[in-house]
């Protein structure tokens, strides 16, 4: 992901290996690690596994364990990458978590209520329910990160991401939980200060409430006049409680970046990574993507896309118009604007394509010197980068990160924001063969999602139903189709095309278990 600013040290193999450091740093930092280098903790490897697994020669594809059960029988397979970086920067994570009740307003208690129900594997095994009961909401969670430059971001947000995740619906869990609560504006206020608020439930039965939130007067505080009448113009927008989730994984998000820049100060959190996480809660699947990660879902063979990539190409009016808002993160020497090529000193005058942040299209403009600087934006596909460093753009860490030999950072052109996608699973009946699949680019650059879904259904549909395993090698074999084998010093796929040469990582999630949950 890393061009001009690829660090020399990620081609040295050794990393865990050598000295027990995390092997990407190499001494460049002093600081501790906050997280040690690992694999998945659902894994379950052992520290020698975890050195086999880094061999790059052989590749080897990890699965889990028969023994090592994640919820719905969800299908996990990884390998590492073909040697551009000594370990392996993917990173996963899988938790069920019971959101617990808020203690009773005459108890205030200012304690983490987040009780994490089961210590995954086996997570299913303690037939966990989704309920409305006093224990508290149920949150099934799955995170995949693409690290680049280093594993410490992906390592630490795979640890730590579900835990704002779930702070943050936490907050809002009676609203979800129960309609007959104070909507946001009041939280925490006296009973006297209620708004009034509406509950209906839908046609298949399935509780929806709608808030009447963020008042004017609410938001306006108002605390010495509770009693003003409401001005002529008062309107209030009406949010669901679907909105109220995205809300709180957006906001996550944040935090997560946050706590990595906050953290950075004391302790070696190297590079930065991508994010795609999915929280199933209340009968909804909802999909964040921060990244070039890509889900999709697979029902009855037909493809439905759950996310979108964060790429320079996708994201270049965002980045220009932020470019020529505020050129001086250009340093002098990069243009906002985009050219088909590099222009040269001899075409200044002459007439030349262009496009700036308000165009999808092209147009000509007259070349001035301005216009020889750097693009901004610049190459194509996997090989278009931001200020000639960066092929995402978006997702955690990356503060430090700078251009090459300047002092032009990154990160301002960085977002940690992801795009929410929601998928309602139970308002629609589920096969054994549907699935919600993730998986790191890896995989996506060398397999459609045509290629993906086709692969899956066909391997799925040769399996045992009841084989509660078949979602984990059909994982693997995905990995392996992406991966392919080694033949004359290259990795090879079908059709003699050249394999993934990065690391790959891939849920497949069964969607039927998720209708045998409600
Ligand atoms: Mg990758």
């Amino acid at each position: 992901m890393l061009t001009r600013v690829k660090s020399a040290v990620t081609n040295i193999m050794g990393g865990i290996m050598a000295g027990g450091t995390n092997g990407d740093h190499l001494g460049i930092s002093d600081l501790p690690l906050k997280f040690p280098y690992m694999r998945p903790e659902f894994l379950g490897l052992s520290p020698d596994e975890i050195e086999c697994s880094a061999d790059h020669i052989a590749r080897p594809i990890l699965i889990l364990k028969e023994t090592n059960r994640l919820p719905w029988s969800t299908g996990y397979a990884e390998v590492i990458n073909a040697g551009k970086s000594a370990l392996n920067e993917d990173q996963a994570c899988c938790e069920v978590v019971a959101l617990k009740r808020r203690p009773a307003p005459s108890t205030p208690s200012h304690t983490p209520t987040t009780q994490r129900r089961s210590s995954l594997p086996n997570g299913e095994g303690l037939g966990l329910r989704e309920s409305t009961d006093s224990e508290g909401l149920v949150l099934h969670y799955w995170g995949l990160f693409d690290g680049h430059a280093g594993s410490g971001a992906a390592v630490a947000a795979s640890r730590m991401l579900h835990h704002h995740i779930l702070q943050h619906l936490q907050e809002v869990q009676d609203i979800l939980r129960n309609s007959s609560v104070l909507p946001p504006t009041c939280f925490g206020e006296e009973p006297s200060h209620h708004h009034q608020h509406h509950q209906h439930l839908s046609p298949g039965g399935t509780h929806r409430a709608v808030l009447r939130a963020a008042s004017l007067r609410g938001a306006a505080g108002a605390p010495g006049s509770p009693g003003t009448p409401a001005p002529r113009f008062f309107t209030e927008k009406k949010v669901q409680h679907e909105s109220m989730v995205i809300g709180a994984i957006e906001n996550a998000f944040k935090d997560m970046d946050a706590q990595i820049e906050r953290e950075k100060a004391v302790y070696n959190i190297s590079g930065g990574c991508t994010a795609l996480a999915v929280v199933y809660l209340l009968g909804k699947l909802y999909v964040a993507n921060a990244g070039d990660s890509r889900a999709i879902i697979v029902r009855n063979g037909e493809i439905i896309p759950m996310s979108t990539e964060f790429t320079p190409e996708s994201e270049r009016q965002r980045l220009q118009f932020l470019g020529f808002m505020q050129p001086h993160l250009l340093g002098n020497e990069f243009t906002y604007l985009e050219f088909p090529r590099r222009v040269q000193r001899k075409e200044v005058g002459k007439r030349m394509l262009y496009r700036d942040f308000t165009m999808n299209g092209w147009a000509y403009k007259t070349v001035e010197d301005d216009d020889l600087k750097f693009p901004l934006i610049y190459g194509e596909g996997k090989k278009a980068r931001v200020l000639a460093t960066i092929g995402v753009t978006r997702g955690f860490g990356d503060h430090d990160l700078k251009v090459h030999d300047s002092n032009i950072y990154i990160k301002p052109f960085l977002s940690c924001c992801p795009e929410v996608k929601v998928y309602p699973l139970t308002q629609f009946e589920h096969g054994t063969d549907d699935v919600l699949i993730l998986a790191t680019d890896g995989l996506w650059d060398v397999l459609s999602n045509e290629d993906v879904a086709e692969a899956v259904t066909c391997f799925l549909g040769n399996c045992d139903p009841d084989d509660q395993n078949r979602y984990t090698m059909a994982a693997q074999d995905l990995v392996m189709r992406a991966r392919g084998v080694l033949r004359d010093r290259g990795w090879r796929i079908a059709n003699d095309r050249l394999g993934s040469g990065d690391d790959i990582s891939v849920y497949i999630i069964p969607l039927l278990h998720g209708n045998k949950q409600t």
